[in-house]
């Protein structure tokens, strides 16, 4: 599973598996996997977290004792079990059942076109896009499309289809409710295939139709890794914003000279370093708009997207009624 970026909560993580089925073109997880012993894994389940994460840096499907983990999870109390998956073992249709059967609370489904020969591209194997498809299907069948969150990594060679790829969720896959938009990372394989990455001024505005659609047409969207002057009219949709990573400190990102001009400077976590290394900073864009507007959008859409909300911000953070 090509992750973008760890749990910004810093919820326990399983590796299940060091291998993986596909090979993404934009993988930035290359070399990070390193599957965990049934001793390790008994111990982070058992931390007492809220949330826990399953697959990061490999595919978690291939480990036969997936449905098990997952039971063990739920049986020891914890409220959410999220698991990140290429999708691809899921059109086994006994073994989709077995990971529903389980209590798996959302799945996570690297998802990067619409466009089969496309897909089979990004994701480096003729048939994935295929086999996706029919994983997911086999989950909508088994009345689990609401755990779904479809994950649409940004790259050079897709970002002008994300309103297409919209329509194609909300025609294709009922029962979907969540699409998140990640900037491709610069890392792991992509360090050494930069002509996958797009500049984060031209996807704007395919990113501002892509979330209205989604809004229009009851689809919950979500942008991770692109800084709140870059999505002019939907900064609410930040994942940055909602995980308050702006008092975080998060190391792979920082704010640049010019954003000390900018309002949203107390909400923006800033820019990605190795964006900014390798293409500057020109594109920032300070903004002047009220810090207050773009924070009662934010609640005013977490509001309406989480009906059972799972986490909140701590105390103290001006932000405790917000919930995601
Ligand atoms: S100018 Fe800087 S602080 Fe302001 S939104 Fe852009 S990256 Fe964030």
């Amino acid at each position: 599973m090509p992750s973008n970026h760890p749990d910004p909560y810093g919820s326990p993580m399983l590796v299940l598996s060091d291998a993986c089925n596909l090979r993404c073109i934009f993988c930035s997880s290359q070399g990070h996997g390193r599957k965990q012993s049934a001793q390790r894994i008994r111990t982070l389940i058992g931390k007492g977290n809220e949330n826990l994460l399953i697959g990061e840096w490999e595919e978690p499907t291939l480990s036969p004792k997936l449905p098990y983990w997952i039971s063990f999870a739920k049986k020891t109390g914890v409220k959410n079990v999220i698991l990140r998956t290429n999708g691809v073992k899921l059109s086994d249709k006994k073994f989709a059942g077995d990971v529903i059967k389980s209590g798996v609370d959302k799945i996570h489904i690297n998802f990067p076109s619409h466009l089969g020969k496309l897909a089979d591209f990004l994701l480096q194997r003729k048939g994935a896009f295929k086999k996706q498809e029919q994983g997911i299907k086999n989950l909508i069948k088994l009345s689990a499309a609401t755990k779904i969150a479809l994950v649409f990594v940004i790259t050079a060679f897709n970002y002008k289809t994300m309103a297409q790829y919209c329509q194609f969720v909300s025609a294709r896959f009922p029962g979907i409710k969540t699409i998140s938009f990640n900037m491709i990372c610069i890392a792991g394989y992509v360090n050494k295939r930069k002509f996958l990455i797009p500049r984060m001024a031209q996807i704007e505005p395919h990113l501002a139709s892509a979330v209205r659609f989604c809004a229009l047409h009851g689809l919950r969207s979500m942008v991770d890794n692109v800084p709140l002057c870059l999505m002019n009219g939907f900064e609410h949709l930040s994942v940055d914003l909602q995980c308050n990573s702006a008092e975080k400190n998060v190391p792979e990102k920082n704010k640049q000279e010019v954003c000390k001009s900018c309002s949203l400077s107390g909400l923006c976590p800033g820019i990605r370093l190795d964006y900014a290394e390798l293409f500057g900073c020109k594109e920032l864009k300070p903004s002047k708009k009220s810090p207050q507007l773009i924070l009662t959008a934010l609640k005013r859409n977490l509001q309406e997207t989480y009906k059972e909300p799972y986490r909140k911000f701590p105390p103290g953070s001006g932000k405790e009624d917000f919930c995601i």
